[in-house]
Parts: structure tokens; C-alpha cells; sequence
């Protein structure tokens, strides 16, 4: 195995590396699922109008237990292509419903969606979240990219249709990164679009300024609310609030939150008059 390995490195030590990290953390997958690795943390959104949250977006952390924290932006691609997704997007849906249950109830929860799941049992998992916890359908949005209308089929648009009709949000991830972002919003009235965080890191740009403005308008024109996500300096937030946005969510307000301390996150700032933030969101 090792004089395997060797012979490998002198064609392409890196690709040979990553195939093996991802193949290894597959397998390792199967076991931290099993034995509980996985864990949601809870990242705030705030509504610039009335400085309080919203909701809170549900973020999968992966603790390995010998690697440590695996990112997800290294894992979660690893689980599309096993198909992994599918439980473990199953287990975040009831694991992030049962955990809204304990906070305010104007407080919702957005959960990240992937393509895959569309395509298996989408509907059959949130409809068991919402009935092992009791949640309201109203209280859970789920977060899509546009991968989820790009396939030629028309049953990612049918699910969206039927979840939207069982009272859920639906709203439209890391939007301006993709393809042909414009003709999707044609194809599905979301209830929220979120604006990618690379426009917000550069709003000082006023061509980026530009595009967020339009943005704003096109959501305005079409009944989408829009939200900024990765706000982490109060000068990006005047700039985004400048362009139009009311709804907020980034580093600066809070990093994603372990679930106790989002639930106090929650409570605190639903009992002050101005909202905790509101010091904050006034000086910027
Ligand atoms: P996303 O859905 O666009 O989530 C936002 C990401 O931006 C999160 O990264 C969040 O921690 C990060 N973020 C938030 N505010 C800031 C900020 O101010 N600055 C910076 N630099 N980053 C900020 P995270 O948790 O690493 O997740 C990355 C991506 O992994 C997510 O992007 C989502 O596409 C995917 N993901 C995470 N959890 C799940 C899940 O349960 N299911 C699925 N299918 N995908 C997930
Ligand atoms: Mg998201
Ligand atoms: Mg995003
Ligand atoms: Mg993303």
C-alpha cells in the first residue's frame, strides 16, 4: 500500500492525495453519522426594519474524530456524491425543526437544501420533520440553488410548487453566482432571494453596488424579499442598506451559534424593545 502510494506521487501527488482524502472522509461519513458527528449550528438573520431576527439559518458541522472539524464546504460535496445527503439532509430537517420548536414563534428556520435531495424523498423527510416536532409548516424554509430547476425534468419545479403549497418559504441560495440566474426567477416565485456573499465583500465597488441595487428592484418587482448574506464590516452594511436591503446576515451581526445559544439569541432579542441589535444597526 505504501509503495502504491509512492508510485502514485511521482505522476500527481496532489490529485492522488485529494482522491484519497475523499474517498477516506466518504467512508468516515458513514460512521459519524452513525455515531452522531454531525451537528447544526444556527446562524441569525436579521430584519434591518425592525432590528430583530427572523430566523436562523441551520449550518451542518462535522466533527471528525481524528480530523477535527471537517468544513463543509469539503464534506457536503463529498455527500452528493455518495448519496449520503439524503440521510443526513433527512436528519437536519428533523433535528433543525425540533430545535425552532423551543424558540420565539415568529422566529423560522431555514434549512440548505441539495439538488439530490429533490430528486429523493424531499417531500416524504420534511413532512416527517414537521410531524415528529410539531413545528408549523410556515416556521421552515428551505434554502436551494438553482442546480435544483437546471435539470431538464420538470419535477424540481413540481416539488418546489407542492412544498410551497404545504406552507413552507422557499428561498433561492447564493444568488448571481451561477448560470442564467435571471431566467430562474422566472420559473418559481421564491419567497426570498439571497444575494451571494462576493457582492457584499465587494460593495465598495460600485459596479457590485450596482448589480445589488438591481437586484433589490428585480425582488422588489417580483414580491421577493432579499437578503444579504456575509456582512462582516458596518461599512458593508451602510452600503447595503444604502442600495435597499432589509434583511441581514453575516459575521457582524453573529457567527452560525451552537443551539443554546441561539435559543438565548432568540429570547434576548425578542424581549428588548429596540432588538439587542439596535445600538448596532443605528450607528452603521
Ligand atoms: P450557504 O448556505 O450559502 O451558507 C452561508 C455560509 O456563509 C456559511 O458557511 C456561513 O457560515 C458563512 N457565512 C455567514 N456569514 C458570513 C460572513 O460574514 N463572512 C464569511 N466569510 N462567511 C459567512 P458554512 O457553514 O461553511 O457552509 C458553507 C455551505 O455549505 C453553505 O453555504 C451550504 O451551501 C452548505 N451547507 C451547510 N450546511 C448544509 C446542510 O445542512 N445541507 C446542505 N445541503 N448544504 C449545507
Ligand atoms: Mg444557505
Ligand atoms: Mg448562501
Ligand atoms: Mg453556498
Amino acid at each position: 500500500k505504501a509503495a502504491g502510494r509512492g508510485t502514485y506521487r511521482v505522476f500527481d501527488a496532489g490529485a492522488q492525495a485529494r482522491a484519497t482524502t475523499r474517498s477516506q472522509l466518504a467512508l468516515d461519513m458513514k460512521d459519524g453519522i452513525r455515531r452522531g458527528d454531525f451537528r447544526l449550528v444556527y446562524q441569525p438573520v436579521i430584519d434591518l426594519t425592525t432590528n430583530r431576527v427572523t430566523s436562523f439559518e441551520a449550518l451542518m458541522r462535522w466533527q471528525h474524530p481524528s480530523r477535527g472539524p471537517v468544513p463543509p464546504g469539503d464534506f457536503i460535496p463529498v455527500a452528493e456524491e455518495t448519496s449520503l445527503i439524503v440521510p443526513l439532509g433527512a436528519w437536519a430537517l428533523r433535528e433543525a425543526c425540533r430545535e425552532a420548536t423551543t424558540w420565539p414563534d415568529h422566529v423560522r428556520v431555514a434549512v440548505n437544501v441539495s439538488a439530490l435531495q429533490f430528486r429523493t424523498g424531499l417531500e416524504e423527510a420534511v413532512i416527517q420533520a414537521l410531524a415528529l416536532s410539531g413545528l408549523p409548516p410556515c416556521r421552515l424554509k428551505l434554502e436551494v440553488t438553482e442546480s435544483v430547476l437546471m435539470t431538464k425534468s420538470e419535477h424540481g419545479l413540481a416539488t418546489l410548487h407542492r412544498l410551497r403549497a404545504m406552507g413552507l418559504r422557499i428561498a433561492l441560495d447564493d444568488f448571481g453566482t451561477g448560470y442564467s440566474s435571471l431566467s430562474y426567477l422566472r420559473r418559481f416565485p421564491f419567497d426570498k432571494i439571497k444575494i451571494d456573499r462576493s457582492f457584499i465583500s465587494d460593495i465598495h465597488d460600485p459596479d457590485a453596488a450596482a448589480i445589488v441595487r438591481a437586484i433589490v428592484g428585480i425582488g422588489e418587482r417580483l414580491g421577493m424579499g432579499i437578503t444579504a448574506e456575509g456582512i462582516e464590516t458596518p461599512d458593508q452594511l451602510a452600503r447595503i442598506r444604502q442600495e435597499g436591503c432589509t434583511e441581514v446576515q453575516g459575521f457582524l451581526f453573529s457567527r452560525p451559534l451552537p443551539p443554546d445559544e441561539a435559543r438565548r439569541f432568540a429570547e434576548r432579542d425578542g424581549g428588548v424593545p429596540d432588538g439587542i441589535h439596535g445600538r448596532l444597526l443605528r450607528r452603521a
